[in-house]
């Protein structure tokens, strides 16, 4: 079994928070020496922020990819989407997604009782850290039991990135939230699920999960992670994903899973 520069966790122009074309991205990922990518583009249907809602041209998407898979046959690149949950809207998402043919579904959340931590001075305002941390982790659970049609979650710990916490205080650590924690690693070890490594941190050189998270993870027997950068500019392509690799694998972590036509191809870490 073979090792692999991948990025599974990427956005472009067509993310409405993206500022990389696809042609960008490709050539940024080259130089890096990445030998594949998964475009994640957001889908946040019924996000509370009008701008977020925006969804991607997916056939100049597709006629992008393919310009750019001729252009760089030395980079593979998959079709991916990442999926925002919001539970109003659970039947609506499902619909949409299981319409197009992706190689790979990131499921991930970006809203707490319909308000994205992104907009900090409405979300954390008055809020105590463990309460906040504690109803972003059971509202995961509920996210992660709710869908079965993913590959791997996004991000948990999303919402450090925004906290207006020290950064001692910023990470969502294990020992803090066991049961929530623990629910959610149970629900994607049992169903073959991936743990996304997303190394877009709360600073610029640290991932989430908190590697407290990562341990448990292993200790409970989940094998398969994927990594991604969450780029959305060629600066964030593939940062840190090579250090955060090393780390994984010094906690205990072997595999790391690409897809193809929703498929796991499994490659050493
Ligand atoms: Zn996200
Ligand atoms: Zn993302």
């Amino acid at each position: 079994m073979k090792t692999r520069r991948m990025d599974y966790h990427v956005h472009t122009l067509f993310s409405y928070d993206g500022e990389q074309s696809v042609d960008e991205m490709c050539r940024r990922m080259l130089d890096l020496g990445v030998e594949e990518v998964c475009l994640t583009e957001h889908l946040d249907l019924g996000h509370p922020d009008e701008e977020c809602q925006g969804i991607p041209a997916w056939d100049i998407w597709e006629r992008e990819i393919r310009y750019c898979s001729q252009k760089y046959p030395m980079l593979k690149i998959r079709r991916g989407i990442e999926v925002g949950d919001k539970a109003e809207c659970r039947e609506e998402i499902k619909k949409y997604v299981a319409a197009y043919a992706w190689d790979y579904i990131l499921l991930s959340l970006h809203l707490v009782d319909n308000v994205d931590p992104y907009n900090k001075d409405v979300f954390f305002q008055g809020k105590d850290r463990k309460a906040c941390y504690a109803r972003y982790l059971e509202t995961i659970a509920d996210t992660v039991t709710h869908y079965d049609d993913f590959d791997s979650l996004a991000h948990i710990g999303y919402i450090s990135r925004y906290a207006p916490w020290s950064d001692e205080e910023k990470p969502v650590r294990y020992e803090d939230y066991r049961d929530a924690v623990d629910c959610i690693l149970r629900s994607l070890i049992e169903r073959g699920k991936c743990l996304e490594i997303n190394t877009k941190g709360y600073t610029e050189d640290t991932f989430v999960p908190d590697e407290s998270i990562i341990r448990r993870y292993l200790a409970l027997g989940g094998e398969l992670f994927t990594f991604g950068s969450d780029g959305h500019t060629t600066i964030q392509d593939y940062h840190l994903v090579e250090t955060a690799k090393a780390r994984v694998r010094e906690l205990g972590g072997k595999y790391q899973v690409a897809f193809h036509g929703r498929k796991p191809e499994i490659y050493l870490i």
